[in-house]
């Protein structure tokens, strides 16, 4: 497995594999676990190279102390991605990213709707340094295919507009969320919580569950019963629970063929995010 730091030497390896084989591309932040290595695994089924990213951007984060704590585990997350079979990951610093002669042209208006709500509503700028960021490494990695996890569902259809309106030549793969074996989903950020906590954060899993389990009914009487019976002492502070239509996070009704359930909430110190396709 090669490990690059330059985008320059990224760049030349590139330039002499495109030609001959597709390239699939995984971009992330590390502390990998096997959400990750699943993006990883479909990437090596559906292309020749896979290249995997590890970059903490900090302009997506809207809270510092997010950002200074944002776990670290490059060691090991080199040895997963070694076992995975990953052939390239570039790990470079702010200054391989950020370089001005590499900055892409952003037009925000041409997201529209998608960006400004829930996590876009919630941590202002976040979406524009994801943008910002994805694009950069897109243009470094030149990927045939690309694959995200479905785990940041809103990010997923931010990058395929992207994808869109950069008229890029990628396809998007959105892959299902890795979940623990009581249905936390897999988060970097898990680590931090503490072992009283890990126990309830099994709470967002247990609401989704419920409402899809329970859906069709009306969205606002399902997301206060799931509430009544799962947090109702408010152990988690609720951000959003909402029921949307998974192509346009437009709230749903009652008809909506696809019904997409979203969470977002915090829990001691840890923010968690979470969601689920409603199957019908
Ligand atoms: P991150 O390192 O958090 O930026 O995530 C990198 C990629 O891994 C993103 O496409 C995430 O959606 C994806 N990912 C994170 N957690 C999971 C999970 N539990 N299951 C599947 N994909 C995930």
């Amino acid at each position: 497995m090669l490990v690059l730091k330059k985008a320059s030497a990224l760049k030349s390896y590139i330039y002499q594999n495109k030609p001959k084989y597709s390239i699939g591309f995984v971009p992330t932040m590390g502390a990998l676990h096997l959400g990750h290595i699943s993006l990883i695994n479909q990437a090596k089924i559906n292309c020749d190279i896979v290249v995997c990213s590890i970059f903490v951007n900090p302009t997506q984060f809207n809270n510092k102390n997010d950002f200074d704590n944002y776990p670290q585990t490059i060691e090991n997350d080199l040895k997963l991605l070694a076992k995975a079979g990953c052939d390239v990951v570039f790990v470079p610093d702010f200054n391989e990213i950020y370089n001005a002669a590499n900055s892409p042209h952003i037009n925000l208006d041409k997201f529209g709707k998608i960006i400004n709500v829930f996590e876009g509503e919630l941590r202002p700028g976040h979406f524009n340094g994801v943008i910002d960021v994805v694009t950069r490494l897109f243009l470094l990695v030149e990927p045939n295919q690309v694959f995200f996890g479905q785990k940041d569902y809103q990010q997923c259809l931010v990058v395929k507009k992207l994808i869109e309106i950069n008229n890029f030549d990628i396809k998007f793969n959105m892959c299902p969320s890795v979940r623990e074996e009581d249905g936390l989903a897999m988060s970097s950020r898990n680590i931090r919580l503490s072992s009283d906590e890990r126990k309830m954060a099994t709470i967002p899993y247990k609401m989704l569950k419920f409402i899809s389990q329970n859906w069709p009914n009306k969205p606002e009487l399902l997301i206060k019963q799931a509430i009544d019976k799962f947090n109702s002492e408010n152990v988690i502070k609720i951000e959003y629970l909402s029921i949307c239509n998974a192509n346009d996070l437009s709230f749903a009704d009652i008809n909506t063929t696809k019904p997409l359930i979203l969470f977002a909430g915090v829990l001691g110190s840890t923010r968690l995010i979470d969601n689920m396709l409603v199957e019908n």
